[in-house]
């Protein structure tokens, strides 16, 4: 027996040893029944809720009630949580896996079931008065849910009459989802014109990030073609998504004003004067990212860079061969670097790959992309990584390392405190990658590796500083307008061109007037304003890490600190508690750009040489 295990693929036999395991049928059958149960155990939130509207007295022993139906709740969605990680993890790796769509398939059900028995409880947290949360609150297992209330708590002047908000929420898995589903399956159905080939979305879409120029434009030109046959329908799902949320602002706006920034701001759970800060100083900044672009555009040797031209790797310059770089020597590298911030942030990278939590083999059916998720039983991360050898690959692996970390450094918390908002998730992997760009730029022994590190510094300033608030501007925009009317695709257009405008300037040839269609990310019908969490991430990490030395050796600490604290606070909070800095106030945000603006220097001068 005794085989080797590869340390390039998942080891999640300890979660269930294959489909078949007869643990996992017993468990999803386990998980079936208690939904059942819990959710006839929550009706009587609705009975509690009708009381709370006729002002009649609450059901008997509410309190006790709500104790065990939030702790069962969370045991619930622990356990569903962790097949479905289970079923997932199988599909990234292998699309076609049969018995994994099966079974995904089937937890998607239970799932929405859930979802609607929990909904009275929900509903019923979010009304009751303070008085009840105060008493609930106060015994130890409470208290870990205590910041999730709160914060929920917030939108009670939003909530429409319960029949209303179940009607609402019934008629939006073929109402406001359907549009978002219906995006999902033009993607998943249009063939490019690349050449003489014909080919998938994601297969063209990954040619845009290849080194061969005339094949990167070749691709953007067959992508945004597609685009234009289908741009009726695709200007139809946005007017229709941002039609639905208006309609839906006004109804819950009767009490006061619900603003759709300020709704993602409850999602991010950052103050709208944090978002406003974030996005003037970016602006007044832009010529940081501005500079990234034309310097890249020099390095490539053109004047300016053309949209297929904006995440394209590193130009080869020639002199020595490509250099590739293994896994296992990725691993050392990264382990290295994070060894710098504490020997046990280094130690874990290594378990990672020994414990065969990293699945980075390329193999047929594969997803693109890369992530990081976990089992919530055992509270171990995994990360899913396709990967090859480049630069690019290294920073990604790092980048997804530092989530795991996250996660890996909250494992002994309540679990109801370890669930963090994407503006604060995306803290701990920049981080990471902060670090490992670094030990690289430190470590390098010629130019032309420097400048392919310093050319993901470059990359990502102007992805981030101007590519995502473009991306934001156009957004905001698009819900002006929309409240008027629907747009055209041809007034989409000159929205987009103008949001690129405002932000690109004069630094590309052309400004993507189809990015409205081709960027999925105005499509998900879920949420809005989906991008400025990563630009928030991006300055937000840049600003604990630029206390690295004023605190010295108590950094590591205070980071870990940081870290544990993201799922119970706000952001505003957090940095308040741990830094003493105020995140409403442009000066935070300036002190990240300036970090960013030195790095683009540094990369301006060494392409000058
Ligand atoms: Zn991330």
């Amino acid at each position: 027996m005794g085989h080797i295990q590869d340390t390039t693929v998942w080891n999640n036999e300890n979660i269930y040893k294959s489909f078949s395991d007869s643990t996992l049928i017993n468990d999803v059958e386990k998980l079936t029944v208690q939904i059942a149960s819990f959710s006839d155990k929550a009706k009587i939130f609705t009975a509690a809720i009708d009381a709370l509207e006729n002002n009649s007295n609450l059901p008997e022993n509410l309190i006790t009630n709500t104790k065990e139906s939030l702790l069962e709740r969370l045991n619930i969605s622990s356990e569903m949580m962790t097949i479905m990680t289970f079923a997932s993890c199988q599909l990234s790796t292998d699309a076609m896996n049969v018995e994994a769509k099966d079974l995904s398939g089937r937890l998607g059900i239970l799932n929405s079931k859930f979802s609607k028995g929990a909904k009275p409880l929900q509903l019923f947290l979010q009304r009751v008065s303070p008085d009840f949360i105060k008493e609930l609150l106060e015994s130890d297992e409470m208290n870990q849910f205590s910041f999730e209330l709160e914060h929920s708590r917030k939108l009670r002047d939003f909530l429409l009459s319960t029949s209303e908000e179940v009607l609402v929420s019934g008629l939006s898995q073929d109402g406001l989802h359907a549009w978002g589903k219906l995006y999902n399956a033009l993607c998943g159905s249009m063939k490019i014109q690349v050449g003489d080939e014909s080919l998938g979305l994601a297969r063209a879409a990954s040619l845009v990030r290849e080194g061969d120029r005339s094949k990167r434009e070749a691709a953007y030109n067959g992508i945004n073609e597609a685009w234009r046959n289908h741009e009726e329908s695709a200007a139809a799902i946005l007017n229709a998504i941002n039609g639905w949320r208006l309609e839906m602002s006004e109804h819950r706006g009767q009490k006061r004003e619900m603003h759709y920034l300020d709704v993602s701001c409850h999602q991010s759970r950052i103050q709208r004067e944090t978002l406003d800060a974030l996005m003037d100083q970016t602006y007044k900044q832009r010529e940081i990212g501005q500079e990234a672009l034309l310097s890249m555009a020099k390095l490539m040797g053109i004047k300016k860079l053309a949209p297929y031209d904006l995440i394209a790797p590193a130009p080869n310059l020639g002199g020595s061969q490509e250099s590739s770089t293994s896994f296992g020597e990725a691993i050392d590298i990264i382990a290295e670097a994070f060894s710098e911030l504490t020997p046990e942030m280094g130690d874990f990278a290594r378990m990672m790959a020994d414990k065969g939590w990293i699945d980075a083999k390329p193999t047929e059916n594969r997803s693109p992309g890369a992530y990081c998720t976990k089992f919530a039983r055992t509270r171990e991360p995994r990360v899913f990584i396709t990967y090859t050898g480049s630069m690019g690959n290294v920073i990604t692996l790092a980048h997804e390392l530092g989530h795991a970390y996250h996660n890996w450094v909250m494992r002994d918390m309540p679990l109801a405190e370890t669930s963090y908002s994407m503006t604060l998730a995306e803290t701990a992997s920049i981080f990471a990658e902060t670090l490992v760009k670094k030990a690289l730029l430190e470590k390098s022994t010629n130019r032309e590796e420097r400048l392919k590190i310093m050319w993901q510094n470059a990359e990502s300033a102007a992805a981030l500083l101007i590519n995502i608030p473009a991306r934001f501007e156009f957004e905001k925009n698009l819900v002006e307008a929309r409240k008027v009317r629907p747009q055209s695709p041809e007034e989409m257009k000159v929205l987009m061109k103008n949001a690129w405008e405002r932000w690109y300037g004069d630094t590309v040839t052309e400004y993507d007037e189809m990015f409205w269609a081709n960027k999925l990310h105005f499509s998900i019908s879920s949420l809005g304003f989906y991008n400025y969490p990563y630009l928030f991430g991006y300055l937000f990490s840049l600003g604990i890490y630029g206390q690295k030395d004023k605190y010295g050796n108590d950094f590591k600490n205070l980071y870990h600190r940081i870290l544990c604290d993201t799922g119970r606070m706000s952001a505003e909070d957090l940095i308040k508690k741990h830094l003493s800095k105020d995140i409403t106030k442009a000066s935070f945000w300036q002190d990240s750009l300036n970090i960013v603006s030195a790095q683009v220097r540094e990369f301006s001068q060494e392409v000058e040489k």
